[in-house]
């Protein structure tokens, strides 16, 4: 590889350019040729105007038939009618505010261009408001066909740039001209394993960035884009690769056996029997466990869809052996929670459960912790708190972390550290695309739960004001049965988001005096929180009013109607969760959705959740309305922003590159071949750092 070229080395381009370019994070040529145009606008068409709508883009080439100043008061007008080929004729104008330099000529430059019969490409918007001809436009771009550069503006698919102020897209288009030129690309290295080049037809580097910036043909710019972003995707996938490879190497020094002796009175004691998905998804986990490395899984499955079932069947097996489970959620109102199921559900049988928080009281903490030592603590429910605090096991061997999207980025990734030994069930309610996932985490794999347990009622989602919400509310308590009332956090901000709700908990007293209401906040504290919680879920109170700290996990069956103020603040994936706190159980359920302001993105958002109850549908689309990256967590911001893929609209090419991986991986473990080499260098430079995991030295 060539040593990179600075920026200022191109024609054109002083230390002020320079320093608009390192906005951009453009430093050397390099970068710039690999800084891809944001779209492109179609300007080979030369389609007759009339036959356009007022506000379509015209691109049109023609000689000047007749230029016209037109004087007036405060602005002045500039006009040419120009003649095309066939004898279409556009009218251009051009405006500019009165100067009172007696000597200086606003359109002196365009005099210059647009004089009789010169021949000039206009490009602009098309206006009818009371034109003298009905085709007549505000030119935003013109280029004189007799210059060499035009080539690269009009007359072809133009590439347009994300801009910097102080930079034109002309001025891009010029210097990418040059960069192109220019040695630097000749430098340009082919990364792409050559057989693979081969395989895909995919065209050459040099080739792509061509094409990319200045296509001849949308079916070279579409191999153009193919090529780059195959090539994203397959260094990405093949970082997951390598990175899987290393985990499964490591063998566990411990081995599971099904004896059944919990497993089967807990079956029949459970009240229900599993639904064909669980049966599946048990089976997987159970083969995982079964096998000699440790178990990496992600279990998706959607709200309400009996995640917390199958995780009690894992950790009872690893109770069977002899060994330890713990269980993480990201709140501690839902650690409570899963404590409480559990004990409720293992009452019968020879298992202990213990909760522990970061709010758990000093002795009680004293005697966990000794329980957890001795092992005589077969099961422990808490937040991350757990493995962070200096608590030892005795044998702990199975880690599960429920709602693990809900974690933080940095708390993820050390609760991968300290369970990277340890056979680690995650479980999430944001179900992505199971080929995503698997493309993306590489090392992970994934079983889905594709189906809710039988006789679910009905949601009916509706968008409505407060006092029908509150009507909603009325009706149904007055049935027996109990409501949400959820308001926003505000700011993030825990404190402010408590005295809020507070107040809006005081309103609703006035609102709703016949009916027993609580409050529950962050800010509370572990006590109140669980007392609140319990007198809810035994039905001691009828109407909830609190933060979205119930979003995750709570389950309480007569609960039937759930009212989401200020709805537009909440992003997809928590509408949903909180939608799924209720339609639990026998009754059919509400979700009243109280938006107050409608802005557009948040109003899609609202219609979103309206129309659809599929979690999966609404991974998708919060996937694509925020970003891959947000969603999946990844280590580095931005990692799953690729340049020139798209996760959605490049699927084939994805698919593709992840069977690829796959193909090289086997013929070339360790990249070793001489003909990898600058493909693993890549990887080096792209993913050695940040990653800490894979070692290619
Ligand atoms: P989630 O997947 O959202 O974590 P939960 O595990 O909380 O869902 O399960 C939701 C509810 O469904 C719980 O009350 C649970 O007891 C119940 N449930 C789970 N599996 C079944 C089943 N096979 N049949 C009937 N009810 C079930
Ligand atoms: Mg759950």
């Amino acid at each position: 590889m060539s040593a990179p070229v600075k920026i200022q080395y191109l024609k054109g381009i002083g230390p002020a350019k320079a320093k608009l370019f390192e906005r951009l994070e453009i430093q050397t040529v390099q970068d710039l040729l690999h800084y891809y145009p944001r779209t492109y606008q179609d300007r080979r068409l030369n389609t007759p105007p009339n036959e356009y709508n007022s506000g379509a883009l015209i691109v049109f080439k023609g000689r000047v038939l007749s230029t016209q100043q037109v004087p007036a008061k405060s602005i002045l007008i500039f006009k040419a009618i120009l003649e095309d080929e066939k004898g279409h004729t556009l009218e251009c104008t051009w405006f500019k505010r009165r100067m009172f330099r007696a000597r200086f000529d606003p359109f002196g430059s365009l005099k210059k261009d647009f004089y009789l019969h010169n021949e000039v490409w206009v490009i602009g918007r098309k206006n009818d408001r009371g034109a003298m001809f009905s085709n007549q436009i505000t030119v935003e771009e013109y280029y004189v066909a007799a210059d060499v550069l035009t080539q690269l503006h009009a007359g072809r698919i133009t590439p347009i740039y994300g801009l910097t102020e102080g930079l034109t897209n002309k001025q891009c288009r010029q210097f990418m001209y040059e960069a192109l030129q220019s040695e630097s690309l000749s430098g340009e290295p082919e990364i792409l394993p050559p057989f693979l080049l081969k395989k895909r037809q995919l065209l050459s580097a040099p080739q792509a960035l061509k094409a990319i910036h200045f296509p001849h043909s949308q079916a070279e710019l579409d191999a153009a884009r193919t090529r780059l972003a195959y090539e994203e995707f397959l260094l990405l996938a093949t970082a997951w690769g390598i990175k899987r490879t290393q985990t499964k190497v490591l063998a566990k020094d411990y081995a599971y056996e099904i004896k059944k002796n919990l497993l089967t009175p807990f079956r029949e004691q459970l009240g229900f029997t599993f639904t064909n998905s669980q049966k599946k998804v048990i089976h997987e986990i159970f083969n995982d466990l079964l096998s000699a490395r440790p178990m990496n899984r992600l279990l998706q499955g959607d709200v309400g869809s009996g995640k917390t079932v199958v995780a009690l069947c894992a950790m009872l097996l690893a109770v069977e052996n002899g060994y330890q489970a713990v269980l993480m959620a990201p709140t501690e109102i839902l650690a409570e929670q899963h404590f409480l199921t559990f004990k409720r559900i293992l009452k019968e049988l020879p298992v202990n459960v213990a909760v522990l928080t970061s709010s758990t009281k000093t002795a009680e903490k004293k005697k966990i912790l000794k329980g957890l030592a001795d092992g005589t603590i077969h099961i422990l429910v808490g937040t991350h708190a757990v493995i962070q605090d200096n608590v030892q096991f005795h044998n702990l061997r199975l880690a599960v972390i429920d709602e693990q999207h809900r974690f933080g980025v940095k708390q993820r990734s050390k609760l991968k550290e300290k369970t990277a030994k340890l056979d680690l069930l995650t479980m999430t309610a944001t179900p992505i695309p199971r080929t995503l996932a698997l493309a993306f985490y590489g090392d992970l794999d994934v079983s889905t739960l594709s189906e809710l347990p039988p006789g679910r009622q009905p949601i009916l989602t509706e968008c409505a004001t407060s006092k029908l919400a509150y009507d909603r509310v009325r009706s149904e308590v007055e049935k027996g049965r109990q409501a949400y009332i959820v308001f926003p956090l505000i700011e993030e901000s825990e404190k402010i988001s408590a005295k809020a709700v507070t107040e809006e908990f005081e309103k609703l007293k006035n609102v709703f005096p016949q009916f027993r209401l609580a409050v529950l906040h962050g800010q509370m504290n572990q006590h109140e929180k669980e007392q609140v919680m319990a007198d809810f879920a035994v039905h001691k109170t009828d109407i909830l009013v609190a933060t979205p700290v119930i979003e995750v996990g709570i389950d309480v069956k007569n609960a039937t109607v759930m009212v989401i103020e200020n709805a537009e603040r909440f992003g997809l994936a928590s509408l949903h969760q909180l939608r799924g706190r209720v339609g639990r159980g026998e009754h059919a359920s509400y979700c009243v959705l109280v938006p107050q302001h409608a802005g557009s993105v948040a109003r899609e958002r609202v219609d979103i959740i309206c129309a659809t109850r599929d979690g999966f549908k609404i991974g998708e689309r919060d996937m694509q309305l925020r970003g891959p990256g947000e969603i999946l967590g990844t280590r580095q911001s931005g990692e799953l922003e690729f340049k020139a893929g798209d996760i959605f609209k490049d699927r084939v090419i994805l698919y593709q590159a992840i069977t690829d991986r796959d193909e090289l991986l086997s013929a070339d473990p360790g990249l070793l071949k001489p003909e990898h080499a600058l493909f693993k260098r890549k990887l080096q430079e792209l993913y050695q750092q940040n990653w800490h995991l894979i070692d290619l030295s």
